[in-house]
């Protein structure tokens, strides 16, 4: 093994040659996950296992909560919260900040639980912390601007002073998936934690370590007992508890799931932000830079076996630089080198799931049997691993086939080429998703205007899905059915606070004054009006 994984030094067992010995052992040291499970709030007795991806092994078991664990965790959370709101703003930013450092210097072992329960590529791994420490950073940084209690117009110019509080909505619930294990169940909690919130987080039940190693990173970050709590189940199972004592959910996952959390949120009247599925699509226009796009469409296309919400399933490629562009994009993806590994120098690792394979192999299949062309991948890989499958670029793809408009959640796209710039972007908005596009051009400002007529949530010019991704300030989240509300940014943090407006009136009611009548008093509110709007006033 390299020298990464012994680098976090809970790795036992390890294999000496794993990207060519599927059935390799990976185990963690005990006390490890013991140390790490002991966060999960749960008396039940019942356990379940989390496999690794890498060989379909299991490497940890991870105890399970009961509606009463539950229960329990959201008392934890109550009793915790009103202190936590007091705590001073330059406090909890602080602790946000050391997170930063820790995340960074602890990223080794971070990768390595990531790489082991979702058998993804040691790069794209990296990823997760990364995005982990510019959450916290920013955050951190820009707390009074997004928390400190702002001046705001009074109707009386002088006599109405007019402040609003960004109050705590109390204790979040976020529910979060498995494919960017770590970063997905910290990073939408960060800025709920700042606001002021205390937090109960369900992450999935097929990579519960990456969220517990994040919990315990916070508990080291400062932040105190009852702010985060963790509970593990089947989602289905304790969704709706942890629904009933929320006063907001946080959900990432699929756009069904999302459907029914929204629903029951809307019968309780809270809030709710979602972040969910896509179909993402990229355009390269003619004068597009064919090398970088080629090289960027890999990345877009291939990035964590595809399995990321912002990943492009569909291509959009100009007729005057297709064949160049697509011969381009073949070969970078068929020198991607694949393996099942703990180290870096892999360009792409598994599937997580049998399941998921199972929804790749049966888009891929249903497409091939309707006439799509493979032009390259299109086969599992068992030999490299239980869930591996080639990454995979289809043309020819119709209306008819699944992944047409389906998300497949995998390494599979589908290239077509267009004629004129406006029948692409119709073509792009096609279907119910709207949540990230891309597009490839060395014209920015041509680029800028087009991305102005794209209905998804963000999208990146020249780049695959980073650029918008990363830059934690903007907000981040789908139209249509990729979702409601934003992380990130303003958006990503108001969204964990109700606004509460203060008016403190000085020498003047709303109402007739000195005997004047009615009827007087509306006549001079109606000059007042007028006068107002004659000098400006908003
Ligand atoms: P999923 O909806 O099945 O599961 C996501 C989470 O919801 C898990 O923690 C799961 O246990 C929980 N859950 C499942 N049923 C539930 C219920 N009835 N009540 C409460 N919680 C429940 O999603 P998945 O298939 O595991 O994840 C992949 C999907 O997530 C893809 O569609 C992908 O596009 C989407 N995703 C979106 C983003 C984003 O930021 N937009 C990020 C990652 C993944």
């Amino acid at each position: 093994m390299s020298e990464q994984t012994p680098a976090s030094g809970h790795l036992v067992d390890g294999p000496s040659d794993p990207e060519h010995d599927p059935a390799a052992s990976y185990a963690l040291e005990p006390d490890y996950v013991a140390n790490l499970t002991r966060r999960v709030v749960s008396t039940s007795g019942q356990t379940a296992p989390v496999h690794s991806p890498l060989n379909g092994q299991p490497i940890a078991h991870i105890p399970q909560s009961s509606t009463d664990d539950v229960a329990e965790a959201y008392a934890r959370a109550r009793r915790a919260q009103a202190a936590w709101a007091r705590t001073p703003i330059d406090d909890r930013a602080a602790m946000l900040l050391r997170l930063h450092d820790l995340v960074l210097d602890r990223q080794d072992e971070i990768i390595d639980l990531i790489v082991l329960e979702s058998g993804k590529a040691r790069k794209h791994a990296f990823d997760e912390p990364m995005h982990v420490a510019l959450t916290a950073r920013y955050y951190g940084r820009t707390a009074h601007a997004h928390l400190d209690t702002q001046r705001k117009l009074g109707v009386v110019p002088g006599l109405t002073r007019v402040e609003v509080n960004s109050v705590p909505k109390g204790v979040v619930g976020i529910i979060s998936p498995w494919n960017y294990p770590f970063t997905m169940a910290l990073c939408d909690g960060l800025p709920a934690l700042l606001a002021g919130n205390a937090v109960v987080a369900k992450p999935d039940a097929q990579t519960m370590l990456s969220a517990l190693l994040g919990a315990q990173l916070l508990e080291e970050a400062g932040f105190p007992e009852g702010v985060w709590n963790v509970v593990a189940g089947v989602g289905r199972e304790i969704g709706t508890p942890m629904i009933e004592r929320s006063d907001y959910i946080c959900f990432t996952g699929s756009t069904a799931t999302g459907r029914l959390i929204a629903t029951q949120c809307a019968e309780r009247l809270i809030g709710s932000s979602l972040e969910l599925g896509g179909k993402n699509p990229i355009l390269v226009l003619r004068d597009a830079h064919i090398e970088k796009a080629a090289e960027g469409a890999v990345r877009a296309s291939f990035s964590n076996a595809g399995q990321l919400c912002v990943s492009t399933e569909r291509m959009f490629v100009a007729d005057q630089v297709y064949d160049r562009f697509v011969e381009r994009f073949v070969a970078r993806t068929e020198a991607m080198s694949l393996g099942a590994s703990m180290d870096w120098g892999v360009d792409m690792g598994t599937l997580i799931s049998q399941a998921q394979l199972e929804t790749v192999q049966a888009h891929v299949d249903d497409a091939v049997a309707k006439g799509a062309r493979v032009l390259a991948g299109g086969k599992a890989r068992p030999d490299l691993g239980p869930f591996f499958f080639e990454p995979t670029i289809l043309e020819g793809v119709t209306p008819d086939m699944t992944c047409f408009g389906q998300e497949t959640f995998g390494p599979v796209v589908s290239v077509y080429r267009f004629h004129d710039e406006s029948d692409a972007v119709a073509r792009a908005n096609a279907g119910e998703y709207g949540l990230n596009a891309s597009i490839y051009t060395q014209d920015g400002d041509r680029g800028r205007a087009i991305a102005r007529e794209i209905r998804c949530g963000t999208v990146n010019i020249n780049e695959a899905f980073g650029a918008t991704f990363a830059s934690i300030d903007s907000p981040m989240g789908g139209m249509r059915e990729s979702g409601m509300g934003r992380r990130q940014g303003a958006e990503g943090i108001h969204r964990y606070t109700e606004s509460q407006a203060v008016a403190t009136q000085r020498g003047l009611r709303f109402a007739p004054m000195f005997g004047m009548s009615d009827e007087a008093y509306a006549k001079v509110m109606t000059a007042n009006l007028r006068v107002m709007k004659k000098l400006g006033r908003a």
